[in-house]
């Protein structure tokens, strides 16, 4: 049964590592956080006033990028709520923008409809306006998925690497050479021994096995082990992005295990 284990959380990344597992499963995890995990962006904008230097089609684009803290208990899918897709309070957001230059024009300066739906940051530049440029606009948020477009994927960076398992056959001879080779200080040399004291490290690159002249270093892929490291972009908190992933991966599975079942 493959077991996750949280090895590193901080409040916009996390790294884990994921034991007793395939590639596929390994693989499947990484494309739901991407694509599975629902997040609010902007979707539609009514634009009543721009004299800005900005086409309005380049600024209804980086609007849309601009991650929205998002809270899934409250909001539905638009094509899930009571409203059948036409749009309501409980599938949508207005967020509201009107401000006149000279000045730079930040995410922070959107007003939005609900205090807990508001950008992740309030530093993100969207446009600089001139003496007597104004802007102003309403924007439409609700809820996507990754799949649809990136601006609703929770995630910024999401990989795993394998984690191998490294021996140090008898035949030794300590010359260190493997210790020194490696560009992620994977081995320690204490006590005039070589061990592996970072597994989690690895990259595989090989240079240890390629200089060792006794052929002393054995590394198998094959473990079942995989680490992952993914960061967010502020949407959500880490916990959150994995939780919703794996949820969705157990409905997917269910689903699937009831169809072999009728299948029998
Ligand atoms: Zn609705």
């Amino acid at each position: 049964m493959a077991e996750i284990q949280i090895v590193d959380l901080k409040e916009d990344s996390c790294r884990f590592l994921l034991s007793d597992a395939s590639e596929s499963l390994a693989n499947s995890i990484r494309r739901a956080m991407i694509s599975r995990v629902p997040t609010m962006a902007v979707d539609f904008i009514d634009i009543y006033m721009n004299t800005s230097s900005m086409y309005d089609e380049v600024l209804a684009h980086r609007i849309g990028q601009i991650p929205l803290k998002t809270d899934l208990e409250k909001y539905n899918l638009r094509e899930e709520c009571v409203c059948k897709g036409e749009g309501c309070p409980s599938c949508q957001v207005s967020l509201r923008l009107n401000v006149e230059g000279p000045r730079i024009v930040y995410s922070g300066d959107f007003i939005s409809d609900d205090p807990d739906v508001v950008p992740a940051y309030d530093n993100i530049p969207i446009v600089k306006l001139k003496e007597g440029q104004q802007l102003m606009l309403e924007a439409t948020a609700r809820l996507g998925f990754g799949k649809e477009h990136s601006k609703f994927q929770p995630v910024v960076a999401c990989g795993y690497r394998i984690v191998p398992e490294i021996t140090i056959a008898e035949n030794c001879t300590s010359c260190m050479e493997c210790v020194r080779s490696c560009p992620r200080n994977v081995f320690s040399s204490d006590d005039g021994k070589v061990s592996v004291k970072n597994i989690l490290e690895c990259s595989l690159c090989m240079e240890c096995v390629k200089v060792c002249e006794e052929d002393a270093v054995k590394i198998n892929e094959d473990t079942g082990k995989f680490v992952f490291y993914f960061e967010v972009d502020g949407s959500m908190s880490p916990e959150t992005v994995l939780r919703e992933a794996l949820n969705f991966l157990k409905s997917r599975f269910t689903e699937l295990a009831e169809m072999v079942e009728d299948l029998s």
